[in-house]
C-alpha cells in the first residue's frame, strides 16, 4: 500500500438502502471516513484488530439499519484468540461507537487468530426495553462469513454480506431477502409466490458471488452506485435517500453513576482512600468521568457524612 497515492472521498459516512425492483430482496451500503476515524482517535490498535474493528463497526451500522424501531443494536464477539472482546454499537439513527479489547503479544493476521474459537452476539434493545439477542459461534473464517450465519439461522434471512476496513476507511454491504409479511393466504397465489420466491433466491445467489468477488480495495475506494450496479448486476434497483451516520458516544454522568453503585460503597471508599476521587475512563470514547468523595457518597445516598467515613477504612 502506497501512502502516496491519494483516494478520493467518495460517499463517505453515509449509508443507503436500496430494494431490487419487483422482487422481495433488499440491500444497504455504508461506508465510513471521519466517523470511523473519530471512532478509534484516542485508541492504538495494531493494525489486524483495526481492521477487525473497522469491519464491524461497518457491519453494525448494516444491521442497525434493517431494525423496525427505535433503540440499539450491539454486535459482540467474545473469543479465546488475540481479540478478547469487540463490541460495537449502533443506534437506529446510526450513531455508532466500538471498542475492542485484545492481547498485543496475540496479534496475528486473519480472523481466526484474532477471534479464536467464541461467540458473535447480537443484540436488539428497543427503547421501551424489549430486548431479542441472537448468537452464532464465531468461525468460518471472516466476520461476513459469521454474519451470513447469524441471519440465516437467527432470522431465517438469506443474506449476502461483505466487509473491508482499512486506516482511513470502513465499508460494507449487506443484501438479503426481506422478511415475509406473510398471511396472503389463496389457492392460487402459491404458484406464483414459488415462483418469486425462486427468482428471489437466484438474484440473492448471484449477488453472493458478486460480492465474493469484490476486493476490499474496491469496497472501500469505488462509488456506492458502481457497486450496487456489480452487486446486482442485471437488475433495477430502487434507490432510497442517503442517510449520515456518525460516531457518537453515548456515555454520560448518570450510566458512570449506575455502574459506581454497582460496584458497592466499599470498594470506591478504597479507591477513594487511595486516590482522593474515583475516575472512571469510558472504554469507547476515553473520556475521564471523574467523581470526587463527596459525589460518590452522595451516590449511596449519604452526602452528609464525613468523607472516607465507612466502616471498611477503619
Ligand atoms: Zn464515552
Amino acid at each position: 500500500m502506497s501512502v502516496t497515492e491519494r483516494r478520493e472521498a467518495v460517499d463517505e459516512d453515509v449509508l443507503r438502502r436500496f430494494t431490487v425492483e419487483h422482487q422481495a430482496v433488499r440491500g444497504r451500503f455504508v461506508r465510513l471516513g471521519s466517523a470511523w476515524l473519530a471512532l478509534r482517535e484516542h485508541a492504538d490498535y495494531p493494525a489486524p484488530v483495526r481492521r477487525l474493528l473497522g469491519e464491524a463497526t461497518a457491519a453494525v451500522a448494516l444491521l442497525a439499519s434493517t431494525i423496525k424501531f427505535e433503540g440499539e443494536l450491539t454486535l459482540q464477539m467474545q473469543g479465546t484468540g488475540a481479540v478478547r472482546l469487540l463490541v460495537a454499537q449502533c443506534t437506529h439513527d446510526l450513531k455508532l461507537r466500538a471498542v475492542a479489547r485484545f492481547d498485543e503479544r496475540r496479534v496475528a493476521e486473519g480472523f481466526e487468530a484474532l477471534v479464536g474459537d467464541g461467540q458473535l452476539a447480537v443484540t436488539l434493545e428497543a427503547e421501551g426495553g424489549a430486548r431479542y439477542q441472537g448468537i452464532v459461534p464465531l468461525g468460518g473464517g471472516s466476520l461476513a462469513a459469521a454474519l451470513e450465519r447469524y441471519f440465516e439461522g437467527s432470522e431465517q434471512l438469506p443474506t449476502a454480506i461483505a466487509l473491508a476496513a482499512d486506516d482511513s476507511q470502513a465499508a460494507g454491504m449487506l443484501v438479503q431477502r426481506m422478511p415475509q409479511s406473510g398471511g396472503r393466504a389463496g389457492a392460487d397465489d402459491s404458484a406464483s409466490l414459488a415462483a418469486r420466491e425462486a427468482e428471489a433466491s437466484a438474484t440473492l445467489e448471484a449477488t453472493r458471488e458478486a460480492l465474493a468477488g469484490l476486493a476490499a480495495g474496491e469496497l472501500l475506494a469505488r462509488p456506492a452506485d458502481e457497486l450496487l450496479q456489480r452487486a446486482c448486476a442485471g437488475h433495477d434497483l430502487r434507490l432510497q435517500p442517503v442517510q449520515s451516520v456518525a460516531f457518537r458516544c453515548r456515555c454520560s454522568a448518570e450510566r458512570v453513576s449506575g455502574m459506581l453503585r454497582a460496584l458497592g460503597e466499599a470498594e470506591l471508599d478504597g479507591i477513594i482512600a487511595e486516590q482522593g476521587a474515583v475516575t472512571v475512563t469510558c472504554e469507547f470514547c476515553h473520556r475521564p468521568w471523574r467523581f470526587e468523595a463527596r459525589e460518590v457518597a452522595g451516590l449511596f445516598g449519604g452526602a452528609d457524612r464525613p468523607v472516607g467515613g465507612s466502616g471498611a477504612l477503619n
